[in-house]
């Protein structure tokens, strides 16, 4: 639901040397613990940012590259009176925040994925939030650099350059269909612990990449590809749903798993599928075997991931959700008896 505006908007802003983010941690950890866990998981590139009620933000990384997503992470430990709704925005587009997957209660996540189409500037995000003195709001910006990414020649079939009317209608159709899919995620979290490789090949073409097809620049790489020969076999990333596993006119056998709360994964040019749409898969399982189908100029994987509708860069996104689970943040927070 979106609230109202409030016209008081106080916020403070910082973006810490390694020498006074030191100095902050150190004020902040003579307070309690709770501060203590919390100020000493600051890394080395985020930026912070708090309201007076109590509430501090995190974002990671700091300046972020187009095509990338950054970690919101909101802690409201500190806050007096307790929040009964939160909400961010990114524009018009809702951000689901949830409970972090270990650090106990208080402290929120939520991703915002930064199109690869997003110019190199300033962008706010909007946290909303209400508690017994009403509604509060504080905006994040988040400063986008511009990624370095190469350009690719590759020789693909000019029926897959140039498709025909037939072809440009099952096109439509088909991005319709996928769009809807990533429109209506799964509503909880499906994922605990941080995402896998789907391959073991080794990686032949980055994200971002500017694909120049049989001598024309059609478009950028939205994945990332890994060498795999047909019949090797493909990973889940991580917990999930599938929601799709059909044939697409570019991707060819693509299967989409739905990770939860505006996070999915996709696989494509397959050979074979391994699960069926609605089944619940884990990190790990055998998915379906690597292929050449769609357009394609060999055997490999491709791999995708959206970030609430987003494409973003997959290795970006993992590493990340890496740090989530890091074991330095997990043994903070760890009880024993
Ligand atoms: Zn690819």
């Amino acid at each position: 639901m979106k609230m109202p505006h409030s016209p008081h908007q106080p916020e403070t802003a910082r973006r810490g040397s390694p020498r006074r983010r030191h100095r902050l941690r150190t004020i902040r950890g003579c307070v309690t613990l709770s501060l203590l866990v919390w100020g000493l998981s600051v890394p080395a590139e985020s930026f912070s940012v708090s309201h007076p009620n109590g509430i501090e933000v995190r974002t990671t990384p700091g300046p972020v590259s187009n095509g990338h997503t950054v970690l919101l992470e909101i802690n409201t430990r500190n806050m007096i009176t307790p929040i009964v709704g939160i909400q961010a925005w990114h524009g018009e587009k809702a951000i689901p925040v949830y409970q972090h997957p270990h650090k106990g209660p208080g402290i929120f996540i939520g991703f915002i994925g930064i199109s690869y189409y997003q110019k190199p500037e300033r962008a706010n995000v909007k946290l909303e939030w209400t508690n017994r003195s009403g509604y509060h709001f504080l905006l994040i910006p988040i400063e986008v650099t511009q990624g370095r990414f190469k350009k690719e020649k590759l020789r693909v079939p000019k029926s897959k350059v140039s498709p025909s009317k037939t072809d440009r209608r099952r096109i439509t159709d088909e991005r319709y269909k996928i769009k809807n899919i990533y429109k209506t995620p799964h509503h909880s979290r499906l994922w605990n612990t941080a995402f896998a490789m789907p391959a073991t090949g080794k990686v032949t073409s980055p994200f971002g990449s500017q694909r120049v097809l049989n001598g024309k620049l059609k478009s950028y790489h939205s994945g990332v590809d890994f060498r795999a020969s047909t019949g090797t076999p493909i990973y889940a990333a991580n917990d999930g749903v599938v929601r799709f596993a059909s044939n697409l006119f570019y991707s060819g056998n693509h299967l989409i798993i739905d990770h939860g709360l505006g996070l999915f994964t996709g696989y494509s040019h397959l050979s074979e599928f391994r699960v069926e749409p609605g089944q619940m898969v884990h990190k790990g399982q055998e998915i379906g075997l690597a292929g050449s189908t769609g357009r394609s100029n060999g055997p490999h994987l491709h791999w995708g991931a959206k970030v609430n509708g987003i494409s973003v860069d997959p290795l970006q996104l993992k590493e990340l959700i890496e740090a989530v689970f890091s074991p330095a943040e997990t043994d903070r927070i760890t009880e024993s008896e």
